[in-house]
């Protein structure tokens, strides 16, 4: 039986990590300091006796033996992660520091939940892994985009200095049950939106686009990365691609709402384009998306619904 360490446990992706992982009979340490990560979206797992969990800051040291390591723990939504951006900073960087330090004490595998905003508001499309992005070192997506590009240079420079094992796995627009209703991503909004009849807000001329990956494809990549050979960073996401004013005509569509389309303004350093190359993915992990967008949002509604 391994011994896992999931940060950011709680949290939506965490959570639905630390099910799997325990499903798969391994014994599951989940550390969260609850920022954004809810006690609901674990509590089915408390009664488990192979589930532990942790209440820690990641920018703070830690003593936890593992064999493995998974470094979620970061806001991941904009509003989220622009509240305190100096605490997103530290979270990246002092708290992947503290990780890779106990994968070192440990002799323990560590895979770092990097994200597609690495590649900025992208010249090239789709992404591929060796373009090396477009980022606004100031701006108000900096403390995430360039907190997760430091914490790529750590990953690699303690895997080239110390021989740590690390893995890097940069996620696209991932979305599924717990999913904060309080998020603020775009998802979540306007399904909240359009199931309570409200107005669907959409930001810019809705002309931007994302990909969307559901939340058991993403888990299951991030697994076969973990007990992969190869470190990346590789791309995991859904290269599905869709403008927002499509995808808020679609969630109104699927959810048979009356809600009308309202437009407010573009937040700044928001990027225009956004699309997964996952060859490198397909090729090395053998990974592909299977559950498509109309699955994906039947299990998302339903779970929406179920907390109105
Ligand atoms: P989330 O906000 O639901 O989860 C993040 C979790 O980390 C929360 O439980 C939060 O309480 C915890 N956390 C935050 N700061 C912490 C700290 N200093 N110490 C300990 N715990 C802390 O977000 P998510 O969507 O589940 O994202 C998980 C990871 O995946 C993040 O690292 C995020 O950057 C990355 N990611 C997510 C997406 C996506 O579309 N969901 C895309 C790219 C990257
Ligand atoms: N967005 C929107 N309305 C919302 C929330 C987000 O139009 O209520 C837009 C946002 O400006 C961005 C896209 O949807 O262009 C995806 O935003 P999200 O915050 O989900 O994630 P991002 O990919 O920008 O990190």
């Amino acid at each position: 039986m391994k011994r896992i360490l999931i940060t950011g446990g709680a949290g939506f992706i965490g959570s639905h990590l630390c099910k799997k992982l325990l499903d798969k009979g391994n014994f599951v340490i989940c550390l969260d300091n609850f920022f954004t990560g809810k006690p609901e979206n674990i509590k089915c797992l408390l009664d488990n006796s192979n589930f532990q969990l942790v209440e820690h800051d990641i920018i703070e040291p830690v003593d936890i033996k593992a064999d493995e390591i998974y470094n979620l723990a970061c806001p991941a939504s904009p509003p989220h992660y622009q509240y305190n951006p100096i605490k997103t900073m530290k979270t990246s960087v002092l708290g992947i520091i503290n990780m890779l330090e106990l994968a070192q004490k440990n002799n323990a595998k560590i895979l770092q939940a990097s994200t597609s905003e690495v590649y900025g508001d992208p010249e090239v499309h789709p992404q591929t892994e060796n373009y090396w992005g477009n980022v606004n070192p100031i701006g108000i997506r900096s403390c995430y985009d360039e907190g997760k590009r430091c914490a790529e240079t750590l990953m690699t420079d303690y895997h080239r200095q110390k021989n740590i094992d690390t893995k890097i796995v940069r996620i696209f627009n991932t979305y599924g049950p717990n999913m904060s209703p309080d998020d603020g991503r775009v998802v979540s909004n306007f399904i909240l939106q359009a199931l309570k009849g409200e107005d669907i807000t959409i930001y810019g001329d809705g002309k931007q686009t994302r990909s969307f990956c559901y939340v058991s494809d993403l888990v299951e990549g991030l697994i076969k990365m973990m007990e992969s050979d190869i470190r990346g960073p590789v791309n995991l996401g859904n290269p599905s691609e869709r403008t927002i004013l499509d995808f808020a005509k679609l969630i109104v569509e699927f959810t048979n709402s009356k809600s009308q389309i309202v437009y407010k303004p573009l937040p700044s350093d928001d990027p225009a384009k956004r699309q997964p190359d996952i060859t490198v993915a397909k090729e090395k992990l053998n990974w592909i998306p299977k559950i498509d967008i109309y699955e994906g949002l039947k299990y998302t509604v339903e779970y929406f619904k179920k907390l109105l």
